[in-house]
């Protein structure tokens, strides 16, 4: 049996392992690699295998670096079928179909190529298959997976593949501590082999108790600043903890500023539509709120944009007011033209607040840039820029370590892979030291007979 690494090695974005039991080739993850734009360049290479020869794909969740490339896929020949939870079935067309409509932009406007067509999404989702965590999925010939809660976003899992008396963990991401909405990361089975993500494996996050005052004390400090409080939005995941914890401030502590709260991204509208609909994933908080008939993903002050022209009518609000918009790490979609509009404006705040991969915008303004180029055009920072490391959708350090020992039995060799270069290191030297575990930093393409 081998494994090869096919993306997200030495690198955060690309997620792709190949597990070829001798007998399966099984594809864990098929996910985009995240640069300077949607058109990193590497997306549009070859597979490093045939995908007409692979028997199966499994996903761990929606997360467009672990499910972008499923439909370019299909388009270079796969022709097996895709398992994951239902809510994960859900969400990955969201995803390629918003990465899809980004693609037609940068084509029409710049002439770049698209990776797929709505034609490869249509027969991608023909091709979903959605599993129960825990329930066992038998793939023949003695091999077998199962999906545990990996408690990073809405269906997110981790998957034990067993093929024959082998068990290999594939971690997918690990969530964050106490995460709103989600259950917690459920302990990880006896595998042999782990492939363990360690995309924050040099570093602990600020304590998660004070999530909440976080949030309200960097609106309450926007609020006096008289701008607009842009954020970023991953639209899965941290938009609706984020709007978990405004309606809690609205709703319950009614300590939130009175001002409009714009969701201003239609992935994360319909995304937030898929929450609604899987009750049986929530934690014991949520469940609570939702049994007592409380919609804790809406309230008062929340009016979301889903059309062109309503997102074009945020303009003519005065500050202050919060603009809640994709993508994420601003490569793209509409948090770039707020951000063209208000980067260079001192009384604007701009709220970072989760993971910027390299190259992209959103990791330059990270990093202190005060000069920075948004959809072509040169434009000066003078806004407050804020990050928040508590409201991350990984686990930090400590999370990773307790969960790698919350097996019975420690792995016998540890993968770091979806991490740069330091934090994969240092993640494995610090599970070789606590768990006696042999740690490896895969390369791009390297195989491993296991
Ligand atoms: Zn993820």
């Amino acid at each position: 049996m081998h494994i090869q690494f096919c993306g997200a090695n030495r690198g955060v974005t690309g997620s792709c392992h190949l597990f070829d039991t001798g007998t399966k080739k099984i594809l864990v993850d098929c996910g985009m690699f995240q640069g300077g734009d949607f058109n990193e360049g590497r997306n549009h290479d070859d597979f490093p295998f045939d995908p007409k020869e692979i028997d199966v794909l499994l996903v761990t969740h929606a997360h467009l670096d672990h499910v972008g490339r499923i439909p370019k896929l299909i388009r270079d020949g796969f022709t097996g079928y895709i398992y994951m939870t239902h809510a994960t079935g859900e969400l990955a067309p969201l995803i390629w179909e918003d990465a899809y409509q980004i693609m037609a932009y940068d084509n029409r406007k710049f002439g770049y190529p698209v990776l797929f067509d709505e034609q490869d999404i249509a027969v991608a989702k023909s091709r979903c298959k959605g599993v129960d965590y825990h329930a066992p999925l038998d793939l023949g010939g003695n091999i077998s997976a199962v999906w545990k809660d990996a408690g990073h976003i809405f269906g997110s899992a981790f998957i034990e593949v067993s093929a024959g008396n082998m068990v290999v963990g594939f971690s997918g991401d690990i969530g964050n501590e106490d995460v709103p909405i989600l259950k917690d990361t459920e302990s990880l089975g006896d595998v042999d082999v782990l492939l363990c993500e360690s995309t924050y494996g040099n570093r602990i996050h600020e304590d998660i108790d004070t999530r909440r005052q976080i949030i309200l004390n960097l609106i309450k400090d926007g609020v006096q600043r008289g701008g607009t409080i842009m954020i970023p939005a991953f639209s899965l995941e941290r938009t609706q903890e984020f709007l978990y914890e405004l309606n809690k401030l609205s709703e319950y502590d009614e300590t939130l500023p009175n001002i409009p709260i714009f969701l201003d991204s239609p992935l994360a509208i319909d995304a937030t539509k898929v929450y609604k609909k899987y009750p049986d994933y929530y934690d014991v908080e949520a469940s609570r709120l939702h049994s007592a008939g409380d919609d804790f993903l809406d309230f008062s002050q929340l009016h979301t944009t889903y059309t062109k022209l309503e997102s074009q009518q945020i303009n003519r609000i005065p500050g202050p007011k919060l603009v809640m918009a994709g993508a994420g790490m601003m490569n793209g979609g509409r948090i770039l033209h707020h951000a063209s509009r208000y980067l260079s404006d001192s009384n604007s705040t701009l709220i970072i607040v989760g993971y910027q991969a390299e190259g992209t915008l959103g990791r330059k303004l990270y990093e202190g840039a005060r000069h920075v180029k948004v959809m072509n055009q040169e434009v000066d920072v003078h806004c407050m820029v804020k990050a928040i490391g508590a409201l991350s959708a990984h686990g930090d350090q400590r999370k990773l370590l307790k969960w790698v020992g919350s097996a019975k039995k420690a792995p016998k060799q540890v993968y770091c892979v979806h991490g740069e270069p330091v934090a994969a290191t240092e993640l494995a030297h610090r599970i070789k030291d606590q768990y006696k575990a042999e740690t490896f930093v895969p390369e791009y393409l390297e195989k491993i007979e296991i």
